[in-house]
Order: structure tokens, then sequence, then C-alpha cells
């Protein structure tokens, strides 16, 4: 297993006093898989990225990435792991707007020290992206701008990739074709996916679905 979660519980205080949100999360994947994460609104699937991403703390439980517990990270620790075991994807691209496309995609792959020339150029090629590597993000389109986000975090080889409905804010038919090069991608990467989307189309690309409900994985 590359990711185990196992009784993971997690609260948000607000003035009508704390809300569990997780009541106990069990929950695997393995190397190279692809899981589809799905749940109503509010159920709490974004919540769960991020304490898989090391964006967020449980209140108990473990969460557990390559054999180290997460839970027991100092702050450092859980920054080191963000930058070299986990790509994130999310709604929002967070592309860095003073760089140009080509050193966006290698950024984070530098910073985990797995920049690789041969692999960045054949993801820019897949990505169609070859014309647009000197443009900064604000000359891309959404869809262009998406598979830069996916671009640089492939370029990294995480063993993980944690993506939040990374195709939300696209036309269907361009977040298929994004998906599809993701999936592609992530398995010529080695890396596994657990991928949050509302889509029962999309989630059926992918190895398995878990429905996230109650504050539970249900059964
Ligand atoms: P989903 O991604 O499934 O839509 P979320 O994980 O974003 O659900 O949110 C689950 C619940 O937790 C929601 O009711 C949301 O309002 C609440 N919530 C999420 N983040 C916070 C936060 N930082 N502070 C307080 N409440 C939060
Ligand atoms: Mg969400």
């Amino acid at each position: 297993m590359i990711l185990t979660l196992v009784a993971v519980r997690k609260s948000y205080t607000s003035n009508e006093g704390p809300t569990e949100i997780l009541k106990g999360i069990n929950l695997s994947v393995a190397a190279r898989e692809s899981v589809a994460l799905t749940g109503e609104s509010g159920s709490g699937k974004s919540t769960l990225l991020h304490l898989a991403g090391g964006l967020d703390r449980a209140d108990s439980g473990s969460v557990i990435m390559d054999g180290d517990d997460l839970s027991q990270f100092s702050e450092d620790q859980r920054a080191r792991y963000r930058r070299t075991k986990v790509g994130l994807v999310f709604q929002q691209f967070n592309l860095i707007p003073s760089l140009t496309v080509a050193a966006n995609i290698s950024f984070h792959a530098k910073l985990a020290k797995r920049h690789d020339i041969t692999w960045e150029r054949k993801l820019i090629e897949a990505l169609g992206l070859e014309q647009y590597t000197a443009r900064y993000p604000e000359q891309l389109s959404g869809g262009q701008q998406q598979r830069v986000a996916i671009g640089r975090t492939l370029a990294a080889k995480p063993r993980l990739i944690l993506a939040d409905e990374p195709t939300g804010n696209l036309d269907e038919q361009t977040g298929d074709a994004v998906l599809d090069l993701m999936l592609d991608l992530a398995r010529s990467a080695g890396s596994a996916l657990l991928l949050v989307t509302h889509s029962t189309r999309l989630a059926a690309r992918l190895d398995r679905t878990v429905l996230l409900r109650g504050g539970k994985i249900a059964e």
C-alpha cells in the first residue's frame, strides 16, 4: 500500500461548536492504483485529501504514506513530504504567474530533486503544450492552464497524486480529454492516483470507486 488511512477523525470548530466531518475513515490505496473518491458536496472529500496531502492534521487516527505515519511528522517533515512524495492537483491551478509554462512545469520536479528533462519534454508533448512553453499562465485558456498544472505534478513523478475535482471548472469535453491524459501519464510515471470527482462517468475510468458518506467510507 502506498497510502493507508486508519480510523481518521477530523472536526472543524465554528461558532456553534465543533462539527465532526470525518468519523473514522479507513481507506487504502495500492501503489499504481487509481481510486475515485465520490460523495455529496460537503461530505468531507477535500478534507480527506488535505489530510492525505499533509496540508492539515487529523484529530486522531493514522495517515500512513509509504510506511511513514504523517500524524507523527513535525511541520518540517510534512513540508518535505509535500515537496517530495505527493503531487497535488486542485481545481484552482495555482500556477506561478511570474514563471513561464516551461518553468512552471519543472518547478516541483526541481524542488523534489527529480528534474528529468527527457521526461518533461515527453509530458509537454503529450499535453500538447509545445507551442506554449515560453508563455505565462495568464496567456493560456483554462484548459491549457490545467494541463500545465498536471504537467507540473507529473514532472516530479510523485508516488501518489491527489487530485481534487481537477477538471471541475473545464467544460465536459475538455475535462474528459485532460483526465484521460492524466490517467495515461500517471500510469507511465508509476504514480498512484486518488481523485475526487462528482462524475460517475469519470470515476468509471479508474480502477475503483469509494463513496464518502456520513463521515465514513461506505461499504
Ligand atoms: P467536500 O469536498 O466533500 O465538498 P469539504 O471537505 O470541503 O467537503 O467540507 C466538509 C465540511 O467541512 C463542510 O461542511 C465544510 O463547510 C466544512 N469545512 C471544510 N473546511 C473547513 C474549515 N477550514 N473550517 C471550518 N469548516 C470547514
Ligand atoms: Mg471539495
